[in-house]
This record gives structure tokens, sequence and C-alpha cells, in this order.
């Protein structure tokens, strides 16, 4: 088989079994096994596929038609602009969370202006997107990361290592705030939030294959949310530091009133803005946690 009529019939093949960006995954399929750029593949449409590499593709189209997501396929994805590692040990990062990075790196940035060495908790890291890219964007500041799931912090190993970060990022297991060692200033956090009763509508690619720990939030989505306010109301009050602190939360889609009123019962004198994403949904909540802090 040439490769023109390889891209063709796979997409025909993904197409017909009503996955989405048939093309796209095609391209991405093809040019994974044959380690071609996209350009590179519609530049030599007369290639010939070897039968190992027919082989591959085959086993990987298989893969994908049985739902499998296709970062877990290839192995990595990119977010914030930077590629890592991923596994099903551990969530694939979505686009919507840069959002999160973006708002994290801001304040860090205005943090260290004031001549402190900022620390930041990266609050159920999975594979580490999150906390990986404000260290490198933030090459001063201090990052803690934890996860309940030890095999998701194993993840964010690799990927720790593959950005040379493992030093700067210090990977903590267990349950939300309970293993940061110090106060720190920002605490940002893409824990899980969906709905019981939204778990049975998620593709088949998300509910069948990344892990439920990350995404099942219980009745009203705000479990963890909730447990992690608890958290921090608690002895984890004091544990927060005289430091200002802030946190910023991803949320759900119709999520941010109900989050700002736990909010405010929380922390009556937080601040809070609701900031939204590309697609116009309120993403992030963005609380400053102490009366003199501005955002
Ligand atoms: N945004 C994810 C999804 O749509 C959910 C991530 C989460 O629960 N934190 O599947």
């Amino acid at each position: 088989m040439i490769l023109g009529e390889a891209l063709q019939s796979v997409t025909q093949t993904l197409r017909r079994a009503r996955i989405a960006d048939a093309s796209v995954e095609a391209e991405v399929l093809l040019g994974h096994v044959l380690g071609m750029s996209k350009t590179g593949l519609y530049t030599e449409p007369e290639r010939s596929l070897t039968s190992a590499e027919s082989e591959r593709l085959r086993n990987l189209v298989r893969r994908r038609l049985d739902r499998e997501p296709t970062a877990y396929i290839l192995g990595h994805c990119e977010f914030y602009g930077i590629d890592f590692y991923i596994d099903s040990r551990a969530l694939i990062p979505r686009p919507e969370t840069e959002l999160l990075v973006e708002e994290a790196v801001d304040l860090g940035q205005r943090i260290s202006h004031q001549g402190v060495q900022t620390a930041i908790a990266d609050v159920g890291t999975g594979c580490g997107a999150v906390a990986i890219s404000l260290a490198l964007a933030l090459p001063q500041a201090r990052i803690y990361a934890t996860d309940i799931s030890p095999s998701a912090l194993q993840v964010a190993e690799v990927n720790c290592c593959r950005h040379g970060v493992s030093g700067r990022v210090e990977l903590l297991q267990g349950n939300l705030l309970e293993p940061l060692p110090q106060a720190v200033d920002v605490i940002v956090a893409n824990l899980p939030y969906v709905k019981d009763c939204e778990f049975v509508d998620l593709s088949p690619e998300i509910r069948e294959y990344e892990p439920t720990l990350a995404l099942a939030g219980g009745r009203d989505g705000l479990d963890k949310i909730r447990e992690m306010f608890d958290q921090m109301g608690g002895k984890w009050g004091a544990h927060l530091g005289e430091r200002p602190a802030y946190l910023l939360l991803e949320i759900g889609q119709g999520q941010g009133e109900i989050v700002t009123s736990l909010v405010n019962d929380h922390f009556w004198w937080a601040s809070i803005e609701l900031i939204s994403d590309l697609g116009g949904i309120e993403r992030v909540v963005k609380v400053g946690l102490r009366p003199q802090s501005q955002f």
C-alpha cells in the first residue's frame, strides 16, 4: 500500500466509525507510524509502506476504533505549547486548562516582582502538565505537585525528567493539600468536577479510558473542591501562612455560581473573579484569600 491510499482508507474507516475529525486523526496516526510530519505525508503520497508499517498502522487504527483516546495511543500530547508523555494512568490535559496556567503565571510573576520566592501548589497534578508548565514559565518559583494517585505521579515524574524540572517540582502523594510541607502563595487545582449524572454522557474515550478518579466529582461534581475548602478552613488555614494566598480553580460548565457561594461560605473575606475560556464558558475561579490580596 502507498501512503496516499493509506491516508484515504484510514480516514474512511474512522469516518465510518463516526470518529470526529477523521482526516486529522488519520494524519496523526499515519504520521506517528512513519515518523513523518503532516506536510511530509502530503509531499510523499507515492511512498510505499513496508509490511511492518502497515501492521503497526492497522494496530493503531484498531485501538482508535475501540475508542482509545489518540493521546494514549501516541503516548504524548501537547499542552501550553509543551510536549508531555501521557498514558492511561493520568487524565489527558485539556486545552481549556491552559487558562488556569495563564492565570497562575500572571499571579506568579506579580508575586515574584515583590521580591519573595513564590511557592505554588498544583493540587491533583495528574500527569504534571500544570505544575511543569508553571515551573518552566516561572523559573524562580518553587512548585509542589500533589496527587492521591501514585500511578498518576509516576507519569508526572516521567514528565518532570523530560523537561528537566525534577529539582524544582516536588511530587507529593496524598489527598489534596495534606502532603504539602509549607505554606504556598498560590494554589492551582484542576480537580474532578464531573457530576455523577453527567458521567454516563461522557464520550467512551473519556468514560472507558481516562481515570475516573480524576473526573468524577460526586452528585454535584464538587465533592473534591468542597473537601479542599474544608482542608483550607481547618488546620490548613493556619498552614497557608501569612503570605497573600490565592486560589485558582478550574470548574465545569455552569458551576460558577455554586462555587462562588461555596467560596463565600468558607472564606467570607475572599475576593472572587470568574474567568471564561475561549468558548465563553466560566472555567476558572480566581480567589484572593487574604484581605489585602488584589488581582
Ligand atoms: N474537562 C474535563 C472533561 O471534560 C473534566 C476535567 C475534570 O473533571 N477536572 O472531561
